[in-house]
């Protein structure tokens, strides 16, 4: 299986811990160690509890929910996006199994509020926010059209509420609350990320340069 919380896939080895019974059948926790990140997943699930030498396990599972972690990640997020956004990005990573509406509304906020602190676009609504940050050619072209898509898939022509109030919880149209989710993920690597690892390059870089003109000036 795919560890939810590091997203590597592992050997699934896993226990049953029996917590009752109803109409469903037996309800089991099932639990697994994730030899990456040595993180523990639960799901609980309904069935019938059966044994094999003395372990507990589940059989004819009908009902898995994933309990801990709360939702799987969806990309591993850097260390080097600020707190203030990550926070945003996380909470609609979340909800975005049971609601993608309400996804979509913390990820149209996330969006605006990075916008209007690291793009410097003038406060405005979140289409004419977009707008300004495409006209003023700061961004790749790959994510100009990823986040011009973001109000077309949002139809923002036909919801303008999405613009005007974009934490406001509408109506969303197939695919947009994920969709937004992957042009916050471009938007941070672009900003944050990219910037980050050549910097450190460039130190490593500098490092090394240092180090070949202490030796040449030593055989000089
Ligand atoms: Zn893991």
């Amino acid at each position: 299986m795919k560890c939810p919380h590091c997203l590597e896939s592992f050997h699934d080895f896993y226990e049953v811990i029996p917590v009752g019974n109803d109409a469903s059948g037996d309800w089991g926790v099932i639990s697994r160690k994730c030899p990456s990140c040595e993180r523990v997943v639960l799901v609980l699930g309904s069935g019938k509890i059966g044994s094999i030498g003395g372990r507990h396990i589940l059989d004819y599972i009908k009902d898995e929910r994933l309990i801990y972690p709360r939702a799987p990640s969806r990309v591993p997020l850097s260390k080097e996006v600020p707190e203030e956004f990550a926070t945003g990005y996380r909470e609609a990573c979340i909800v975005l199994a049971d609601s993608p509406k309400a996804s979509a509304a913390l990820s149209r906020r996330c969006l605006q509020n990075l916008l209007r602190g690291n793009a410097k676009v003038k406060p405005s609504n979140l289409a004419n926010e977009i707008q300004e940050v495409i006209d003023n050619g700061s961004l790749p072209p790959y994510i100009v059209e990823s986040i011009n898509d973001v109000r077309n898939i949002g139809n923002f022509a036909a919801h303008p509420i999405k613009s005007e109030r974009p934490g406001e919880i509408v109506d969303v149209e197939p695919g947009e609350a994920d969709w937004n989710l992957d042009v916050l993920e471009a938007l941070f690597n672009f900003y944050f990320v990219q910037p980050a690892i050549i910097k450190r390059k460039r130190e490593i870089l500098n490092l090394k340069l240092k180090e070949v003109d202490k030796k040449g000036t030593k055989r000089g």
